[in-house]
């Protein structure tokens, strides 16, 4: 794999596809940094090589060109205090500004280019705009995986033209190699635990693990259309009709693959949409009228901690229930902790999706596993089984 600690960077001027798309307040200041941390080693390997960086990434989802609200101007003083040094910045990310200033860029200096995506050119992965950016740089290093699965212009487009100066950044290569922890010859029992809200999205991830996971643990609001579609009464919880027939031939293709695939047995549920609705535990399979299933149940979560703890592979995507409110937390909560006690006794684990990465934060297990995936959407395909532009653009001669 090429990345960036095969190369020196001495005199050369890296351009580093990054992931600054962090979330800004009304006066433009960062509430969670951690986008723009997890790029510091990358951009500081190649100031220590006496390099220069100039840093170009998407911010938010600007429509019709530039906005104010999404420049990137606002984590000037942020990146500039991180990296102890005063941060340039470019207000367009190609044409004479951007150009001037890269080429007068010296050993040790960082320009930030502004929004790629003011740039209507840079999701539809326009060739010209890709060769603009790229004749900014020497070297091309891709860090950003969050968009890995996008063939952007700055994501894949633009490695066309850097022949062999082109390579991961640390996170990119960090994300690749537990990814393929799971993917390439994972130890066994591996388990892989599955929620969130739909399953549409997830088909595609769900039959790919079922041709490599031991146990397929199900819940979250996706489980209703499953024990639905096998003759459940579940009452007013979320459900996808349309997916029946998909639901009903996964759990064949889990017999035939030899999976064991869980579905929660019982129910947290609730009379209303709320954290302050009247609540109950209710078999998962004859959920009253009116009544929402909003967690998994006691009996569910001992039988899913029980599992997790023999497995020595773990990935989790998803949360068991509403953990944003409350009362509805605890199967979350539970599945999150049993993680971190599995990883304590040997087992490893990677936690990938927005909402799973903020379950472990809010219940302080960041160390307590073993790698967080950045990016949701990527990771995802990942595990789909597709292969990544971003990945293939750096991989391809
Ligand atoms: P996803 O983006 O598909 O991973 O879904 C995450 C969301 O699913 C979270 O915001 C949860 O609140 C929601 N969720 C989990 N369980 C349920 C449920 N039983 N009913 C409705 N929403 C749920």
């Amino acid at each position: 794999m090429k990345n960036i600690d095969q190369f020196n960077f001495k005199n050369k001027r890296a351009l580093i596809r990054v992931d600054f798309n962090v979330p800004l307040n009304e006066n433009f200041e960062i509430t969670d940094s951690s986008r723009i941390d997890a790029a510091i080693p990358t951009i500081k390997k190649v100031l220590k090589e006496k390099g220069a960086v100039i840093l170009m990434s998407h911010l938010g989802r600007p429509k019709n060109g530039p906005e104010n609200k999404f420049s990137l101007k606002h984590l000037l003083p942020y990146l500039s205090e991180k990296l102890q040094l005063e941060v340039q910045f470019a207000d367009d990310c190609i044409g004479n500004t951007a150009t001037e200033k890269a080429q007068a860029l010296k050993k040790g200096e960082v320009l930030l280019l502004e929004n790629l995506r003011f740039y209507k050119e840079e999701t539809a992965g326009d060739e010209g705009f890709s060769k603009k950016l790229a004749s900014l740089g020497d070297v091309y290093i891709n860090d950003a995986f969050g968009t890995a699965h996008r063939a952007h212009a700055s994501t894949a487009i633009i490695a066309n033209y850097f022949s062999e100066n082109k390579m991961f950044g640390y996170i990119m290569n960090e994300e690749i190699i537990n990814l393929n922890k799971i993917m390439v010859d994972p130890q066994r029992p591996f388990t892989a635990v599955l929620g969130g809200a739909k399953v549409s999205g997830k088909i595609e991830v769900i039959h790919n693990l079922l041709e490599k996971v031991d146990n397929l643990i199900i819940g979250g609001g996706m489980m209703f259309t499953f024990i639905k579609a096998l003759g459940g009464n579940i009452g007013n919880s979320l459900v996808e009709e349309k997916l029946f027939t998909m639901a009903v031939e996964t759990i064949q293709f889990a017999k035939d693959e030899n999976v064991n695939l869980y579905l929660p047995t019982d129910a947290i549920i609730a009379d209303d949409f709320s954290n302050e609705a009247k609540q109950s535990v209710s078999s998962s399979y004859n959920i009253p009228d009116g009544w929402i299933g909003l967690d998994i149940g006691p009996e569910t979560t001992k039988k899913y901690q029980a599992i997790i703890d023999q497995s020595i592979t773990l990935l989790w995507n998803g949360p068991m229930g509403v953990f944003e409110m409350s009362n509805f937390e605890n199967g979350t909560k539970n599945i999150a902790m049993a993680i971190a006690k599995a990883t304590k006794e040997g087992a490893y684990s990677l936690i990938g999706g927005g909402d799973s990465v903020a379950a472990i934060n809010k219940y302080k297990l960041q160390n307590e596993v073993s790698y967080l995936s950045t990016g949701g959407g990527a990771m995802l395909e990942y595990v789909e089984g597709k292969i990544l532009p971003g990945i293939q653009a750096i991989e391809s001669e």
